[in-house]
C-alpha cells in the first residue's frame, strides 16, 4: 500500500519513510505543501500524512484543496501543536487523526493501520487473491490453501507486486526499483535469490505452481494451465 508523507523537518520525514518502508508500505516523501498536494493530487496513494506547520501552503490548505477537488484519501495529522482548536479545525476539515508531536514510530504505525482498515471510500480492494493464494494487506497475512505462510517484509512487497500485476511478466528491473528502490545496475542477484526464497514459501508441496521464470524477461504469477 502506498503512503505520502508532507514532512519539512527531514530528520522526521526519512524516519518516517523509513520506518514505514520496513514494515512493508511503499512510501513517497516530499518537504513542501505545494509539492505535496500535486503528488496527492495526480498519485493513487492509499493514506496520506501531512504535517499542518510547512513552510508556504501549510498542512490545512493542502486538506482543503485536496477535499476541494474532490479527493478522498484518508489524511493523518501530525502536529507539534497540542492545542484543543487544532485538532478541532484538522478534524472539521476532513482529517482522519491527528497525532502530536513528538510521538513513538509504534503508536503512528498502529493509527496508520486503524485507519487504512476503517479505509474512507472502500473502493480499494485489502487483500489480494490468486487460486489459493491469499493476501490481505492490513494484517500482513498470506495464506496458501488455508495454510498460513510466513513472509519476510521485501518477500511480502514481492508477492504483493506480483499478484497486483498477476499474467503480467515484470522485469527484474521494474522489481528492483519497485520493491528494493535500487536500479538494475546494482546486483540483481538479489532479485533472484528472493524470488527463489518466496517461489519455495509459495510453491513447494502445491501441485500448481503459480510464480513462473520466463527466461530472459523476468517473473509472472499466474494459475498454470497444465503442471
Ligand atoms: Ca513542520
Amino acid at each position: 500500500m502506498k503512503i505520502l508523507i508532507v514532512e519539512d523537518e527531514a530528520k522526521t520525514g526519512n524516519y518516517l519513510r523509513q520506518g514505514l518502508r520496513e514494515a512493508g508500505f511503499t512510501v513517497e516523501l516530499t518537504n513542501n505543501g505545494e509539492d505535496g498536494l500535486h503528488l496527492a493530487l495526480q498519485g493513487d496513494h492509499h493514506l496520506l500524512i501531512l504535517d499542518v506547520m510547512l513552510p508556504g501552503m501549510n498542512g490545512w490548505q493542502v486538506l482543503q484543496n485536496l477535499r476541494r477537488q474532490g479527493k478522498e484519501m484518508p489524511v493523518l495529522f501530525l502536529t507539534a501543536r497540542d492545542q484543543v482548536e487544532d485538532r478541532i479545525k484538522g478534524l472539521e476539515l476532513g482529517a482522519d487523526d491527528y497525532l502530536v508531536k513528538p510521538f513513538s514510530f509504534a503508536e503512528l504505525l498502529a493509527r496508520v493501520r486503524t485507519i487504512l482498515r476503517r479505509g474512507r471510500s472502500g473502493t480499494e480492494a485489502t487483500t489480494l487473491q490468486v487460486a489459493d493464494l491469499g493476501l490481505d494487506l492490513l494484517r500482513r497475512r498470506v495464506t496458501r490453501g488455508g495454510k498460513r505462510i510466513d513472509l519476510t517484509a521485501k518477500e511480502f512487497g514481492l508477492l504483493e507486486l506480483l499478484m497486483r500485476r498477476k499474467g503480467e511478466v515484470l522485469p527484474r528491473s521494474l522489481i528492483a526499483s519497485q520493491v528494493w528502490d535500487m536500479n538494475f545496475d546494482s546486483d540483481t542477484n538479489v532479485i533472484e535469490v528472493a524470488v527463489r526464497r518466496l517461489r519455495a514459501k509459495i510453491d513447494d508441496g502445491f501441485k500448481s505452481k503459480l510464480i513462473q521464470t520466463v527466461r530472459g524477461m523476468g517473473y509472472v504469477l499466474e494459475e498454470s494451465a497444465g503442471a
